[in-house]
Formats: structure tokens, C-alpha cells, sequence
């Protein structure tokens, strides 16, 4: 059972990709230099699977300042903006359970497929969406 699992294993396509560089470079710097200059390429990631829950976005015309996103937000990481009825989303604690998306009355809230968040700032402006 083992030998027929690992065999299996061995001879099917990997579920994941090398990423961003198919083999790891010696230097990371020296691999972005040719990627700028147009002779290696950065290794798309694999492709998000359907209603896929990554970074939020939020439109702020359609936003009333209901609060609802905030009262169900379980990571309490919205914070309100008073003096104009807006909020502000600080994605570095996010958990992506999009329960905000499905309280919004107004459809403010969506998520989208974008994922690479990484960052050594938790402020950064990447990772604040207003
Ligand atoms: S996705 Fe979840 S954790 Fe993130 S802001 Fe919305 S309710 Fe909060
Ligand atoms: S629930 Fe929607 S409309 Fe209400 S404050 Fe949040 S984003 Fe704005």
C-alpha cells in the first residue's frame, strides 16, 4: 500500500510550482537584475481556485459607514473612520474570512485572488486598504 501510494506520488505532477524562480538562484538580486533586463523570467504562481478569498477591496463610493463590516469583523481589523463615515482595513491581521464581504449591505466589500502580501511592514500602503 505504501509502495503503491509513494510510487503514485512519484510519478504525478506536482499541486504546487517553484516560485518566483524555477530552481533557486545563487544570487536573488542577481536573479531581479535579469528579470529587469528582460532575460529570466519571474514563475507565475498556480492560479487561485474559484471564489478564492485573498486581499479585500472595498469601493468607497458604495460605502454608507453602516459599521456592519466592523461588528462582524472577528479579527477586529476595521477600523472606522468618523469625520468622513469611511473605514479603513489593516490586511496585515486579516483572516480573510470574508464575513465582512457578506455583511455589507451595499456590496462594498469583495474579495479578490490577489495573495502575495508578504511585506516587512504590517503599515505598509499594500497592506492598508481605505
Ligand atoms: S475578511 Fe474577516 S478578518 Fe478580514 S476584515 Fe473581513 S471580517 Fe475581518
Ligand atoms: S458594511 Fe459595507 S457599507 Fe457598512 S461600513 Fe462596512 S463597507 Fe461600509
Amino acid at each position: 500500500m505504501i509502495f503503491k501510494t509513494l510510487l503514485s506520488q512519484a510519478l504525478s505532477r506536482p499541486a504546487t510550482n517553484k516560485f518566483p524562480a524555477k530552481y533557486m538562484p545563487r544570487s536573488i538580486l542577481g536573479f531581479l537584475a535579469k528579470v529587469q533586463e528582460g532575460k529570466a523570467r519571474i514563475h507565475p504562481p498556480v492560479p487561485v481556485p474559484p471564489k478564492f478569498r485573498g486581499k479585500l477591496a472595498y469601493d468607497r463610493e458604495k460605502c454608507i459607514g453602516c459599521q456592519l463590516c466592523i461588528r462582524v469583523c472577528p479579527a477586529k481589523v476595521i477600523e472606522f473612520l468618523p469625520e468622513v463615515k469611511k473605514i479603513r482595513i489593516h490586511v496585515a491581521r486579516c483572516t480573510f474570512c470574508a464575513q465582512c464581504v457578506d455583511a455589507c449591505p451595499t456590496n462594498a466589500l469583495s474579495a479578490t485572488p490577489e495573495f502575495l502580501l508578504a511585506d516587512t511592514d504590517r503599515n505598509s500602503p499594500n497592506l492598508i486598504v481605505e
